[in-house]
């Protein structure tokens, strides 16, 4: 596998026309699948040799416009616009791949349109869209994500049921920062406060670079932590301290068991009240209490929803973040 130091900005690096270039020792490694024999440009990038068409690149991004269509040095005019001197680039091979699976022909027919769409995918399209400027591989799969990393309760709400691994909340946390979305910030850095162990390790991308937050966002998550368990704790407080519903018909029993559930929980006998989770669903302790009646336990779902939607209304401030626009749809 190889390994790819990222690095910041698009570079026409080094070039001549057998593409052994400075450092590498001629030892670079043609890429089996972006190998194209009629390619019009080969792109080294780490030891990975690409032979891709350089046309696509020109039309989509105008930074490879730019570079691609500086003078060539050493090049042949004759045969330049044939097949011009390699081009060596910055970044990790694994992301060219996978920006060269959007924009170069398929050696296998793909009938049944795209294969699944996963995190390394989406960040690598957004890094490579941020740097080349082409903007469509910037915003859809920050749309993707926004699916994930609402800045609205409801959609938030429906996230749930859709599983994203919680280490790649480190990545989006990253590519927010990258492209200054802000908008994923509040729950993916809420995300990250969640992660058990490894927050400070990261996790390691598919070329076997590690993924890490920058300090100052590791300082976010740990400041944030402590309000975020302090938040669920007063939730709990207020959900089931309050007693019973108003058009309860056995209000001392309710308030009896809400009360006694409560002290269960926040003595501990049942765990789990002191996590960074104040949005988690409340659904399952709610029927834990199975001595309520059906109007207490319709009060306390239709209550612990509507003070989720408080507190996801002050996650930018929970979470340390400025966040424009925060909740609405
Ligand atoms: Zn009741």
């Amino acid at each position: 596998m190889a390994t790819c130091v990222p690095r910041k900005s698009a570079r026409l690096e080094a070039q001549d026309e057998d593409g052994e270039l400075e450092g590498t020792g001629g030892k670079a490694e043609r890429d089996r699948t972006f190998w194209f024999q009629d390619g019009t440009i080969v792109v080294l990038a780490g030891n990975i040799e690409f032979k891709v068409y350089a046309g696509p690149l020109i039309e989509h991004s105008p930074v490879f416009q730019d570079m691609f269509s500086l003078p060539q040095a050493g090049a042949d005019v004759s045969t330049a616009d044939r097949v011009r001197p390699t081009v060596h680039l910055s970044d990790s091979p694994c992301d060219l791949r996978y920006l060269f699976e959007l924009m170069m022909p398929s050696k296998t027919l793909r009938p049944f349109g795209s294969p699944v769409v996963n995190h390394d995918k989406l960040a690598a399209w957004i890094r490579m869209g941020h740097k080349y400027q082409i903007d469509v591989l910037v915003q859809e799969p920050l749309d993707r994500l926004r699916a994930h990393f609402p800045n609205n309760f409801d959609t938030y709400v429906a996230s749930l049921k859709r599983q994203y691994k919680q280490k790649y909340s480190i990545g989006v946390v990253n590519l927010a920062r990258l492209t200054d979305a802000r908008d994923l910030l509040p729950v993916a850095l809420m995300s990250c406060c969640q992660i058990q162990s490894g927050l400070t390790q990261g996790f390691q991308r598919i070329d076997g670079t590690w993924e890490q937050l920058s300090p100052g966002d590791l300082e976010l998550c740990f400041n944030a932590k402590e309000r975020l368990i302090q938040t669920r704790v007063q939730f709990a407080n207020r959900l089931l301290g309050s007693g019973a519903a108003p058009e309860c018909h056995s209000k001392e029993v309710c308030t009896r068991f809400m009360q006694a559930y409560l002290q269960r929980l926040t003595s501990g006998v049942i765990p789990g009240l002191r996590t960074p989770t104040p949005l988690s669903p409340w659904g399952s302790n709610i029927n834990a209490i199975w001595r309520l009646c059906e109007t207490c336990r319709k009060a306390l779902t239709d209550d612990s929803n509507n003070y989720q939607r408080e507190i996801f209304a002050r996650l930018p401030t929970i979470m340390g973040v400025d966040v424009e626009g925060w909740g609405e749809a």
